[in-house]
Formats: structure tokens, C-alpha cells, sequence
């Protein structure tokens, strides 16, 4: 810009040199403005956390700043009011809009028990919520940092946008002394440099990013950063976990098989006792089974949790596992394992003191909107769709049969690493899928990771690249065609810059562009790429 201005100035057109200076403005402007719109949708966000809250003190309702109340602390939530912590309901019933967290708007039923997050609003019915996390801790604390830093993230493609800017000047001045060389002629000369002043190769893909980043925070995707959209634009390969991912994540019990006399009441009040502290859906599974039946739950000790396996818990004087096949070691299983697991059932074995007191079985459906979802992800180019779960080989294929889909099974965490590897080694883009502990070095390994839920666990919302804030497959496909959609307009930003920079260079060499054309037309690409890239805004 600096080069153009002193050329139109040496040539003494003084007019031209306005003109240049004034597009700057312009194009500045334009710039702010779209840059702005784009990240207002992160803004939005951050305007609408929670400021103050309703604390239950001695008795008393005492309304404070969010930065006093710590967690454990017992909170009031009155109807119409945003719930200002991550906790869990005491006692109350609300309705409670997520808009904020998934992007859905159609409320859902709380009552005790039931896990609520700051930044959502209760209508209708107020809660006592015990807090569990405040602030920059709480969900969507998080969600707000982790779009902040996206930008952080650049695409590759953004890296040799910069690159070729680096190169640009250099080049237009060797075509300058050329132009000034071969035709002797300074308004030529003046006019390369001039049409050259736009800086549109270094904003091709920046704002474009920026825009779909904020569209999808919109939706309910959390995005962070654009090299993630520009690698799911690219991804060939799904990789996808069962429990919890493909399937409903709120599996069922359906049998407690007794193998040694114990009571079905002491199994479950054991099994439900060692699965106390467990996040993993079977384990939950599990507890609800035992809130059906009234069962107390014991006091547990030493819980360890193996991902992949299972669970290990002192009750009393009873050292209780639950979990695969893998927790038997090396003794046999019983002969009615094979049936239940024809049966398309996960299979839980309860042992105490090493011995094997029963089994109980799960089952889970598969969220009904998955088939469409990976019909429209084959659709959109995806060649290979995968499941890959920690359960067992039967229940696996009864799944995978249901789909029309691939799948591996008695997968250990490590297991699902290796495999995303084994893709990544032969050349494949990579996405994976999931939603557990036994995940998240899978996801973080993938080209692409994407979290599965709000509710997924902490760690695997940590370790993906892009997170689905609400428990919905079309989610998954919307997030490719953003993806796509993102990278071309990227490629059509570059493309014409490229083209408009070598008709405009050319021209203006050969003296067909008078300095104050080429003045003002160099304003033009970056308006052009400005407005193609928040068309990114608005995709529904
Ligand atoms: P997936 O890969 O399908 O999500 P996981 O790897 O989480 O499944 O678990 C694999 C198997 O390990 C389960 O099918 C179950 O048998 C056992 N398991 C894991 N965690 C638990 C737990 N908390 N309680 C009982 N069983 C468990
Ligand atoms: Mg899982």
C-alpha cells in the first residue's frame, strides 16, 4: 500500500494517491465489520454467561456475584432465571432451555438428580441446585475459551495464504522494474504497483474460517480451529465408537443371571455400589437399575476404573469387579455368556472375591436419526465407516449388521489408537468419534476428533478437535458440509485473487490501466473475498 501511495506520488498523481488511501479505508472498514459479525456469535455467548446467583445460606436466600459462590454450594434457580452453575438438581422440576450449550431450543425436563449447566435457562419450575463447577470451569466456560482460541488453530491453507503475500511483493517489484525497463513508461509502472496493493491472498482463508467457526457455534458444534475444517473437508474415513456414540448412551438392564446363589437383590445392590463413582453409561445403567428396585447403595471403597474393562470397588469386606469378559483373567466363562450374546446384549460379569457371582446384561438402541446421518456422511464422500468398541464380537456385529457398516470389537483404548494409526499410515484422513475415557486418545490422535454430547466426559471434549454440544447425528453430517462449504469458498477467495492479480498486472504493464483504475480496482478483491466469506454466516 505504502509502495502504491509513493509511486502515485512520484508520478504526481495526487488524485490516485487519495484514491488508494481512500479504498484502504473502505476495505478496512469492511474488513472490521465481517470480522466483527463473525465473531459476534462467540460474543453472544459470552455476553449471556450468568453474573449473579441465589445462594441458600444459614436458611437464607442471599443473592451474590458469581465469583463468591464456590462449588458445593447450594443454590436457588426460580423460573426464568439462567442457572448460573454446573451442579445437579436437589429438589424442584423445571423445563430447562440448553440453547445455549447445544444449539437446540426445545427445552428439556429436570428434576432431582439431573445434571443442569450454567448459562441455560430454567422455565417453568424452580431448583435447588447443589453446584458442582463455577465460572471458566462450567461447560459452557469452557466451550467459550475453546472458541476463543480457535483462531489460534490456522489451517494449513491459511499458512500458504501468508506465504504467497510474503512472496507478492517481491514479485510485483520485479515486474515493476521490468514494466519501468521495457516500457520506459512511469503511469504503467505507477499502475503495477498500484493494482498489486491489495492484501486478499493473506485474507482468502482467515475470515472464511472465522465465519463457519461462528456459524457453528450457532448449531451446536464446537469448533477449534480452522484447520479442522479443513481437514474434516478432506476426511475419507469414519472411525466410530459404540457405547455411548452410535447407540442411545442410556442403556438398559435387562437380566441379572445368578451363577452361585447369591440373591438378585445383594448382586445389584453390590454391582450398583461399585459402579457408584463410575461415568461410563453401563455403569449408570446399572445404578438406575437399582433406584427402580429401591436398593440402597453400600458405601465403596478403593474404587479403580479400568477404561476399556471395567470397575473395581471394596464393599465392607467384599472386593466387587464389574465389567468385560477381560476382568475374568484366564477362568472360563459360563456357557450361557454365547446366548446372551447372540442376543445383540452387552454383557457385564459381577465377581466378588475373585469369584464369579453373576452376570448382568444391557441393552441399548441405536439413536434413530444414525442411519440417515451416515448415509448423508457417504454422501458427502466419506468411503469408510467403521465401528470400533470395546464390547464384545457378537453384540458388535448385531450393531454394525443394523447399519450396513464395518466394525472390530474387544477393542482396548490402546487398541483404537493403533487402528486410527494403521488408517493414518495408508494415507487416510481420519475422523473419529467418541464419547468415553476409553476415547480420548483416539480422538486426539485422529486428523479429526469429534466428542460426542455435552454430556460426553471432560476428557474427551478435551482431547477432540471439534465437539457436538448436543447428543444429535445430524450434527455429524452438518459439520462435513461446513467443512466443504468453508473450503470453497477458501478456494474460490484464492482462485480469484490469483486471476484478478494477473489480469490486473498485466493490464496495468502494458499500460491499459491509468494509475487511478488501477487504484481503485485493487480494492476490489478484498471486497469481493470479504463478501464471499460471510455468505459462511449464514448457513443453515
Ligand atoms: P465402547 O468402546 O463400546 O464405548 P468401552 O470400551 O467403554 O465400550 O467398554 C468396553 C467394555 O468394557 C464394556 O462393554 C463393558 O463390558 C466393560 N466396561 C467398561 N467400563 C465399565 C464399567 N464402568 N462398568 C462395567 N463394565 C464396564
Ligand atoms: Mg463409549
Amino acid at each position: 500500500m505504502t509502495v502504491g501511495v509513493i509511486a502515485a506520488l512520484v508520478v504526481g498523481e495526487w488524485a490516485t494517491a487519495v484514491v488508494v488511501v481512500f479504498f484502504m479505508r473502505v476495505g478496512d472498514y469492511a474488513e472490521k465489520f465481517t470480522t466483527a459479525r463473525a465473531r459476534q456469535a462467540v460474543r453472544d455467548l459470552t455476553a449471556i454467561a450468568p453474573q449473579t446467583a441465589r445462594l441458600e445460606r444459614d436458611g437464607q436466600e442471599v443473592e451474590v456475584s458469581i465469583s463468591e459462590v464456590q462449588p458445593g454450594a447450594v443454590v436457588i434457580v426460580r423460573p426464568g432465571e439462567k442457572i448460573p452453575v454446573d451442579g445437579v438438581v436437589l429438589d424442584g422440576q423445571a423445563t430447562v432451555n440448553q440453547a445455549a450449550i447445544t444449539g437446540e431450543s426445545m427445552p428439556v425436563e429436570v428434576s432431582q438428580g439431573a445434571k443442569i449447566f450454567a448459562a441455560t435457562i430454567a422455565q417453568m419450575g424452580s431448583l435447588r441446585v447443589k453446584t458442582t463447577l463455577v465460572g471458566p470451569d462450567t461447560t459452557f466456560g469452557r466451550i467459550v475459551r475453546m472458541v476463543e482460541e480457535a483462531e489460534a488453530n490456522r489451517a494449513e491453507v491459511q499458512r500458504i495464504g501468508d506465504k504467497v503475500s510474503g512472496y507478492y511483493l517481491p514479485v510485483v517489484a520485479v515486474i515493476a522494474v521490468i514494466t519501468y525497463l521495457v516500457s520506459k513508461n512511469p503511469l504503467s509502472t505507477a499502475a503495477v504497483l498500484l493494482v498489486a496493493c491489495s492484501c486478499s491472498f493473506a485474507q482468502a482463508t482467515p475470515i472464511a474460517m472465522l465465519a463457519s467457526i461462528g456459524a457453528g457455534a450457532k448449531h451446536g458444534l464446537l469448533i477449534k480451529g480452522g484447520r479442522y475444517l479443513e481437514l474434516l473437508a478432506k476426511a475419507d474415513t469414519v472411525l466410530i465408537d459404540k457405547t455411548g456414540t452410535l447407540t442411545t448412551g442410556k442403556p438398559r438392564l435387562v437380566d441379572v443371571v445368578r451363577l452361585n446363589g447369591m440373591s438378585e437383590e445383594r448382586l445389584l445392590t453390590l454391582a450398583a455400589s461399585a459402579e457408584r463413582y463410575s461415568e461410563h453409561p453401563l455403569a449408570e445403567a446399572v445404578r438406575q437399575a437399582a433406584r427402580d428396585q429401591n436398593i440402597t447403595f453400600l458405601e465403596s471403597q478403593d474404587f479403580v476404573a479400568d477404561p476399556g474393562k471395567g470397575v473395581r470397588a471394596r464393599i465392607g469386606e467384599t472386593v466387587v469387579e464389574v465389567g468385560s469378559w477381560r476382568i475374568m483373567e484366564d477362568n472360563p466363562l459360563p456357557e450361557v455368556t454365547i446366548e446372551l450374546e447372540k442376543q445383540g446384549k452387552t454383557l457385564l460379569f459381577v465377581r466378588t472375591n475373585q469369584e464369579l457371582a453373576g452376570i448382568l446384561t444391557t441393552s441399548d438402541t441405536l439413536r434413530p436419526e444414525t442411519p440417515a446421518a451416515l448415509a448423508e456422511l457417504k454422501r458427502l464422500g466419506v468411503r469408510k465407516i467403521e465401528l470400533l468398541t470395546g464390547d464384545n464380537e457378537r453384540t458388535a456385529a448385531a450393531i454394525a449388521g443394523q447399519l450396513g457398516i464395518d466394525y472390530r470389537a474387544n477393542l482396548l483404548p490402546e487398541d483404537k489408537i493403533r487402528i486410527v494409526k494403521e488408517y493414518q499410515e495408508q494415507k487416510h484422513i481420519v475422523v473419529m468419534v467418541g464419547d468415553g475415557v476409553n476415547d480420548a486418545p483416539a480422538l486426539a490422535q485422529a486428523n479429526v476428533g469429534i466428542a460426542m454430547g455435552a454430556n460426553g466426559t471432560d476428557v474427551a471434549i478435551e482431547a477432540a478437535h471439534i465437539a457436538l454440544m448436543r447428543e444429535d447425528w445430524s450434527l455429524l453430517p452438518r459439520a462435513f458440509q461446513i467443512a466443504q462449504r468453508t473450503m470453497r469458498v477458501v478456494k474460490m477467495n484464492l482462485g480469484f485473487t490469483m486471476v484478478y492479480n494477473i489480469i490486473g498486472l498485466t493490464l496495468a504493464a502494458f499500460g491499459f490501466l491509468p494509475p487511478i483504475l488501477a487504484a481503485a480496482a485493487q480494492s476490489l478483491p478484498d471486497l469481493g473475498i470479504l463478501g464471499n466469506s460471510s455468505r459462511l454466516l449464514r448457513q443453515d
